[in-house]
């Protein structure tokens, strides 16, 4: 057994969790719809199967107040339980458990009727709460108390009181949002009460037999929030109260310190929970940026945790436990924690997904069937949709040749693995590089595929996923030596002097911008370096875990530009653009809209910026400026009457990314 404490069972007296893996709760988008869930049923059904040892469903509400936005999901009618019987049944039918996570969005929520501790009006949300009156706190703790019991008609093993993240709870707790004055507020101990009494009613509604795992909010990373005294008499009082569990919480929704994005290290937050260890007795669970088992293993080993909470990584493979369990490691599908097709989708009201799978909550429409008759494919392309369309055909008993120009497998992600905070882009090649062999794909690395040759093949079809050209846009001087592209910076590696100025704010602009502020090593590989660049205090001397932020210099002088009027990075992904925004900000980094540009020479780049002319003294000029579709194979073969298929940049570049370049290619594969 590689992770004996992974695999080790947790006694809870009336029951026992087979594994310390608990999946985390995540909004999938789902959970809003009573007709989408027969589709949950399926998603949780597959990570059931997949070993995992306990999972939590999405925040569900108990009372319309407490909605995230209207017509959220919501458990406090009777009538509201059959739907959820479809998720228990579906999760005990393949051996596993669930409990469904309660959650009061509180001032957070996204609608008039929303409700605090105190009339104090969220940064994050347009609407400003009606402070509840001592009634409307007892009214609520009822509501809380009568889910909890639904949820236990509805079979679930428990329930996760949501006291973290800055929901109700939380605000109830911390005098930045709690500034009553009666039973409920005051003092750190009345502030705490609302917590305290609604595990206390719910454990004498659901009895003993029944899970409730309370999340905790350890570290706010807001100020005036709790200080870590008053995070252990919570903690105290919750267990004193009835809790099973308890959950750790890092960080409110409206903190400005990345908690979960891929640029945060692993394992990050771990000090915390271990902060608790000791405090009290009860069970504790780690979370955040915990992809990979051996990184679990060791904070069990080290007696960190009791358990290791994560919902991402199993978004991304629903076999990870069982994977993990049967020394397939090298086989998981590993979260890369880019958030493009889960938060993000979850913050733009749309279905969850995830980048890395397109199955994860497609569960019962993208199928992966045997195909009925075994085919020839050639694939043009190892980039992610290419990588992507030849496992899946493989998978499915077709016969594919992949054949890729380069020397390695992974096209654009071998640039991304190379900027800072984007390590993990390698686990999807080393992923994809098992994953060819497991599902009998010929690999053809260094091979320029051509029309004759895949004529002369006698494929029956053949995929093009010849990826993007760079875009170069011409102006005098852009021909000149010092004038690169990103793939001369990422991929070639050529020198870059001390001053330069990136044309172009898209993504890539802003990732070449953050490779060239960066000193190696990259802070994602060192917890120290990168609480301190973001000024958090994991000791929690100071309420809210927050001291002054103490980046380190840039390791260039860099000016970043484009065309556009208005603010750089407008159209950077919802959950992270402003993580990148914020550390180049703190790099020093200029970023500067309504360029034009004039010329390049030796004195540096000439632009006019609202028609004022400045000449930004550089010593190189980085172009980051899109891309074109690389479709002349395609046009080819299409020539020579060879069925061609068209997928990611090679199709259409515009906005391409991987999310949309390994959709495509599975969604492609599994219909041929
Ligand atoms: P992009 O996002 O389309 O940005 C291209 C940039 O170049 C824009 O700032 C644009 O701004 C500028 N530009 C376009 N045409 C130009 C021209 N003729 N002359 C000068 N400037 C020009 O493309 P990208 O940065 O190459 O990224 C490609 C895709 O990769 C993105 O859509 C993104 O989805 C994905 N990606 C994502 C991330 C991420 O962090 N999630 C990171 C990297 C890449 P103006 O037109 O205003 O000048
Ligand atoms: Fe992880 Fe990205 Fe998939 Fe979300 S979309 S689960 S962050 S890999």
């Amino acid at each position: 057994m590689e992770y004996p404490h992974l695999f080790a069972a947790l006694d809870l007296g009336f029951t026992s969790l087979p594994n310390r893996v608990l999946m985390g709760s995540m909004h999938t988008g789902l959970e809003d719809r009573s007709s989408n869930f027969d589709k949950l049923a399926a998603y949780f059904s597959e990570r059931a199967k997949g070993g995992v040892g306990l999972m939590v469903t999405g925040g569900i509400a108990p009372n319309i107040e407490g909605w995230l936005k209207p017509f959220d999901g919501r458990l406090s009618m009777p009538w509201h339980v059959a739907r959820h019987r479809r998720i228990t049944a579906a999760t005990h039918a393949e051996g596993g458990r669930i409990c469904m996570q309660i959650l009061h969005g509180g001032r957070y929520s996204y609608h008039p009727l929303s409700v605090g501790a105190s009339t104090i009006k969220s940064p994050i949300t347009p609407f400003k709460p009606r402070a509840l009156s001592s009634r409307g706190v007892e009214r609520t703790i009822n509501d809380f108390v009568g889910c909890a019991k639904l949820a236990q008609d509805a079979a679930y093993d428990g329930i996760e009181i949501m006291g973290s993240e800055g929901y109700l709870i939380n605000q109830f707790v911390a005098a930045r949002t709690n500034t009553r004055n009666d039973e409920w507020g005051g003092s750190a101990e009345k502030r705490m009460r609302f917590p305290i009494e609604i595990v206390r009613r719910t454990r004498e509604a659901v009895g003993r037999n029944f899970i409730i795992i309370y999340r905790l909010s350890m570290l706010d990373l807001v100020d005036n929030a709790q200080s870590w005294n008053e995070v252990v008499q919570l903690a105290r009082g919750v267990e004193a109260a009835g809790a099973s569990i308890i959950n750790t919480g890092i960080g409110w929704h409206e903190a400005r310190v990345p908690t979960i994005v891929t640029s945060v290290p692993r394992a990050a937050f771990v000090a915390v929970t271990r902060k608790l260890k000791g405090e009290v007795g009860l069970p504790l669970i780690t979370t955040n940026r915990i992809n990979m088992p051996a990184v679990a293993e060791q904070i069990l080993a080290r007696g960190d945790a009791d358990m290791v909470s994560m919902a991402r990584p199993l978004l991304a493979d629903a076999e990870w436990v069982n994977k993990a369990r049967n020394g397939r490691t090298d086989r998981i599908n590993t979260c890369i924690a880019c958030n493009q097709a889960c938060l993000d989708h979850v913050f733009q009201n749309r279905q969850a997904t995830c980048l890395v799978n397109p199955r994860a909550c497609q569960e019962t429409e993208l199928v992966i069937r045997p195909a009925p008759e075994r085919k020839r494919y050639a694939v043009i392309g190892a980039g992610p949709a290419g990588l992507a369309a030849a496992t899946t055909l493989g998978e499915r008993g077709h016969a594919v040749t992949l054949f890729e120009h380069a020397g390695a497998i992974g096209g654009q992600f071998n640039m991304a693995k190379r900027i800072p905070g984007k390590e993990e882009f390698q686990e999807t090649l080393r992923y994809f590089g098992h994953r060819l062999a497991d599902t009998g794909v010929e690999l053809r690395l260094g091979v320029r595929a051509d029309a004759a040759v895949l004529k002369s093949g006698g494929y029956d079809a053949v995929v093009v996923a010849t990826g993007v050209t760079p875009r170069s846009p011409r102006f005098p001087g852009s021909d000149h030596p010092r004038v690169l592209s990103y793939i001369d910076v990422l991929r070639d590696q050529k020198p870059v002097g001390l001053r330069v100025a990136i044309i172009g704010a898209g993504g890539i602009g802003f990732d070449v911008a953050e490779y060239l502020v960066e000193n190696a090593p990259s802070p994602t590989t060192d917890i120290g370096r990168w609480t301190r660049e973001w000024g958090v205090d994991l000791t929690i001397e100071h309420r809210g875990g927050l001291v002054a932020p103490a980046p380190e210099p840039p390791a260039r002088r860099v000016v970043l530009l484009q065309r556009t009027e208005g603010r750089l990075g407008a159209r950077l992904n919802k959950t992270s653009g402003w993580v990148h925004r914020a550390t180049l900000k703190a790099k020093k980094v200029e970023m500067i809209g309504g360029v034009s540009y004039d010329r390049f020479d030796d004195s540096g780049l000439h632009v006019s910026i609202a028609g004022i002319p400045r000449t930004l003294e550089v010593d190189n000029v980085i172009v980051c400026a899109g891309q074109v579709p690389n479709r002349s194979l395609a046009d080819e073969l299409i020539a020579a009457g060879i069925v061609t298929h068209v997928i990611g940049g090679a199709d259409v570049a515009a906005e391409l990314d991987a999310k949309r370049a390994i959709a495509q290619g599975t969604r492609l594969a599994s219909t041929l």
